[in-house]
């Protein structure tokens, strides 16, 4: 029996929707489990550039410092596409991870056995079901490297975007990785391009090294155009993959594809000290906001994922999974789903997943 300190995020959109169902089952587990999660909700995105006039506030970074883990909902929306870009709400995102040191970005997209259906893949693929822990590195690499731009007399405009890591980067989201195998199925695919760039012949050492540290870890290299195709061909052969920024952004988008919905799926990002982020994948979905027509799952998984890797409470982290799964099987899905016999709101997802807990 614990106590714990979340700090809410609720954001903008659908955000505030998913994140007051996702609150709802944590206090479910709470009153199950004898724990207590005190809250303070704090505000971020679009909605901190309306009150305080910038999309990261000092009281919100002051206050997700001191709390056990943050439960992000979304940012961003039409009414501040036109804001420059320092008060756009994805600045606030970034400016977040950039200041609570948040490097390491983990995606999960599993086939939940219900959803069978609702996979795009082959049948028979499908059948087979899958569990991929995908561990993208979110701090460095080509978005973060140095840009330029300038005029030249012969060959018109050139841009250029450096790609850069440094050992230190890449030994710390690589040992992150091998430790989540340890406590998974022991299998480990690093994704480079290695036949072609230098930075990937560095990830590639490093991880060949680091793997000699785990040797009950099965490791292999994959270029990333060979495992774009394999997460299609055959998802099931993957257990944890890692993959530096770049790489990490496309294959976790297309992985996200083949569970079924958006809606589904959680994430969240680590850092060394700073408490962890826990977010759902998708974004603030303004097309439905307010509307209760979003999916709160992939906010619900991310409270099962904050349960297990920042507050130590498997068990509990397994019972809300078992409890999404049972509603799932029951026939209840939000619109985005396919398959199914009812289609229910918002709310009434969130209130099922918490009957089951209870
Ligand atoms: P989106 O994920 O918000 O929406 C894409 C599509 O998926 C939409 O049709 C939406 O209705 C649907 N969808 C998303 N989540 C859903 C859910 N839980 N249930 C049912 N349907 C769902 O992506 P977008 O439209 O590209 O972006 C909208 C806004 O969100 C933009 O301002 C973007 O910058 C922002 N965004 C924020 C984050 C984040 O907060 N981490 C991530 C991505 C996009």
């Amino acid at each position: 029996m614990g106590e714990y300190q979340i700090a809410l995020l609720p954001g903008d959109g659908i955000g505030p929707e998913v994140i007051r169902e996702a609150v709802r089952v944590l206090e479910a587990v709470g009153s199950r489990c004898g724990h207590t999660f005190t809250q303070g909700t704090y505000l971020v995105g679009g909605a901190a550039t309306d009150a305080c006039g910038v999309p990261y506030p000092p009281e919100t970074a002051s206050g997700l410092k001191s709390a056990d883990a943050i439960l992000l909902g979304a940012v961003g929306g039409p009414k501040w596409d036109d804001f420059p870009v320092h008060l756009r709400p994805e600045k606030g995102l970034l400016q977040m991870r950039q200041d609570l040191g948040l490097y390491a970005n983990l995606r999960p997209a599993a086939l939940r056995p219900a959803l069978q259906s609702a996979c795009p893949l082959r049948a028979e693929t499908a059948a087979r079901g899958f569990d991929i822990m995908l561990v993208r590195e979110l701090t460095g690499g080509i978005y973060f490297g140095k840009r330029d731009r300038f005029q030249t007399p012969d060959r018109g405009e050139v841009a250029s975007d450096l790609l850069e890591y440094s050992e230190l980067e890449i030994e710390r989201i690589g040992r992150r990785a091998f430790e989540l195998a340890m406590l998974r199925r022991k299998n480990l695919i690093s994704v480079d391009k290695a036949n072609v760039l230098e930075s990937s012949r560095l990830w590639r050492s490093v991880m060949h090294r680091l793997s000699r540290a785990y040797p009950e870890v099965q490791y292999s290299d994959m270029y990333v155009d060979n495992a774009a195709m394999q997460l299609i061909r055959d998802p099931a052969a993957f257990d944890v993959i890692v993959t530096e920024n770049m790489f990490g952004d496309i294959l976790s988008d297309e992985a996200s594809m083949i569970t079924g919905s958006i809606g589904l799926l959680p994430s969240a990002s680590m850092g060394e000290t700073a408490p962890a982020l826990y977010e759902p994948i998708h974004g603030s979905a303004p097309d439905i906001a307010g509307q209760d027509k979003a999916n709160p799952v992939a906010a619900i998984l991310s409270v099962a994922m904050m349960l297990q890797y920042s507050l130590g409470l498997p068990n509990e982290a397994q019972a809300i999974e078992r409890a999404v799964d049972r509603v799932l099987e029951a026939g209840y899905r939000t619109a985005d789903m396919a398959g199914g016999s009812e289609i229910v709101g918002t709310a009434k997802m969130g209130d099922m997943v918490a009957a089951y807990l209870a």
